[in-house]
């Protein structure tokens, strides 16, 4: 089969980039002979879609946007503006380690996920062709772009000339704890909400009407949180944190649960009228499919670190977030993008 004509060149963006010297040579990652180049070049071509279409059309103010990936096997995720030029980077480790954690299909074998199974084994078929744990897999990779697209419209709403920010999870020591970069953490984190559920609505509606139920609406929400809150669990620089508040250089990733899912569920349920889902299920759920799969890699036991502290300390979480909402709506913060884009009347499409 030969290769599909791509609508943007890969290393003619490189190239542009390391022209008017964005970046360095070593940073770019050429994913062409990579296992996972198909992943890589559907989220690139998306990306570079979105960067150079949407946002123009929308009136970000962001151009010239570039997207690429970075050569390095962390999971990591960076927005820069550098010379008058926005880019977002992901690293190939993302990538990797992203599809480490949700694509293999043994796990599946899990008992406790006898219900996604079956899921699984329906959306593989035709006409979706696709597996759960690509649809988690994207999920984290398209919330992680819209993040970074929040702080670049962040970033372009400033008059500073240079801006950076990266979403390892660093405890204090690499920079001083700021709240303020936990309320443009807030504010990115809904703009990927937001964008997240325009994506989950639009496969759910491409259903066939007899496969619209709440109950399948609802997987497909958690598997969506399990990509996003997966990879933001992935971000912490020690996986023994446990919960905290004012600290570090990002919010916890179960507080940012909290405020993406809400977000997710408020945008999903006002677009489909129809299905009524339950929010406390979905959040538990996901809690519960997620500490599956982290057992399965390894990677800690999600219900006794973070499940149970999580309800303990729910009276501590909701006044920090009421502090943070209360805080990003402030004068100091007028260069939020939900305080500049959000705020425009919304056009679907
Ligand atoms: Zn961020």
């Amino acid at each position: 089969m030969t290769q599909p004509e791509r609508k943007y060149s890969y290393t003619g963006i490189i190239r542009d980039l390391l022209l008017n010297r964005i970046i360095e040579p070593d940073n770019a990652y050429f994913y062409f002979k990579h296992n996972l180049a198909v992943v890589f070049d559907q989220l690139f071509q998306f990306g570079q879609e979105n960067l150079s279409e949407v946002c123009l059309r929308e009136g970000y103010n962001i151009e010239p946007a570039r997207f690429y990936f970075c050569d390095d096997a962390e999971v990591n995720a960076l927005a820069s503006r550098t010379n008058g030029h926005s880019t977002i980077e992901i690293n190939r480790g993302t990538v990797e380690q992203l599809w480490d954690v949700f694509c293999h299909r043994s796990i599946l074998q899990d008992p406790e996920l006898a219900d996604y199974k079956a899921l699984n084994d329906f959306y593989e078929q035709p006409p979706h062709n696709i597996s759960i744990g690509y649809i988690m897999l994207q999920s984290a990779l398209l919330f992680t772009f819209y993040h970074e697209l929040g702080h670049l419209v962040q970033f372009a709403n400033q008059t500073s000339a240079a801006a950076s920010l990266d979403e390892r999870n660093m405890a204090a020591g690499t920079r001083p704890f700021e709240f303020w970069y936990h309320i443009v953490e807030y504010d990115a984190d809904q703009h990927g909400a937001q964008q997240s559920a325009a994506h989950v609505i639009d496969f759910w509606s491409k259903l066939p009407e007899e496969e619209r139920t709440n109950e399948n609406l609802s997987r497909l929400i958690v598997v969506t949180l399990v990509g996003i809150l997966g990879f933001y669990m992935m971000l912490l620089d020690d996986p023994e944190t446990e919960l905290y508040f004012y600290e570090r250089t990002h919010p916890h990733p179960l507080i940012r649960l909290q405020w993406i899912y809400a977000s997710l569920l408020d945008r999903i349920s006002s677009n489909l009228s129809e299905v009524n889902v339950d929010n406390s299920a979905v959040l538990a759920e996901t809690l519960r499919i997620l500490d599956v799969y982290f057992r399965h890699r390894n990677m800690g036991n999600i219900r006794a670190r973070f499940h149970e502290p999580l309800f303990q300390n729910y009276q501590w979480i909701m006044s920090y977030i009421a502090h943070v909402l209360a805080t990003a709506s402030g004068p100091q913060y007028d260069h939020l993008i939900t305080n500049t884009i959000h705020r425009r009347p919304r056009v679907e499409s």
